[in-house]
């Protein structure tokens, strides 16, 4: 651990604030989002610090790191097995429902040399917004004379 100059009532508290409020939310937030919101609460909390407390939390198991995409990284304080469909446009994440997905993982992993340690799956999609931005634009484009 390299939190060594910072106290433990501390760096604890900062680091229950950032779970507390990434469970609040269900919209996968990037780290920059969750620095929005904790600094509501804890208005002296640095980027910095933010950052790393995710990275501890990710690595406690306690939060998801959500890579991918080509976006930034997102952050899911639901851990329980779920996928997640992200929009094209936007790059917003949401929430599917369980599915029933048998992943052949063992039949993976016979046919590499790596050892095989899990897998990501993420559905793709387009977000209800950006449907109707896609929409306003097209309606947009109809030349005029053209509309009924
Ligand atoms: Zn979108
Ligand atoms: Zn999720």
């Amino acid at each position: 651990m390299q939190l060594l100059d910072t106290p433990k009532s501390r760096t604890t508290k900062q680091r229950g604030l950032i779970l507390e409020e990434l469970r609040r939310v269900d919209t996968h937030p990037t780290a920059d989002e969750i620095f929005g919101l904790v600094r509501r609460k804890m208005p002296r909390i640095s980027l910095g610090t933010v950052y790393r407390n995710l990275e501890v939390l990710a690595e406690q198991g306690l939060v998801l790191r959500l890579d991918g995409g080509g976006g930034q990284r997102r952050f899911d304080a639901r851990t329980e097995d779920h996928y997640h469909v992200r929009c094209l446009g936007c790059g917003r994440v949401a929430d599917l429902p369980s599915l029933s997905i048998e992943i052949p993982e063992r039949e993976a992993a016979a046919g590499t040399d790596f050892q095989v340690v899990g897998f990501g799956l993420e559905f793709l999609g387009i977000c209800p917004e950006c449907q109707a931005a896609a929409a306003a634009l097209a309606a947009d484009d109809t030349p005029e004379g053209v509309k009924e």
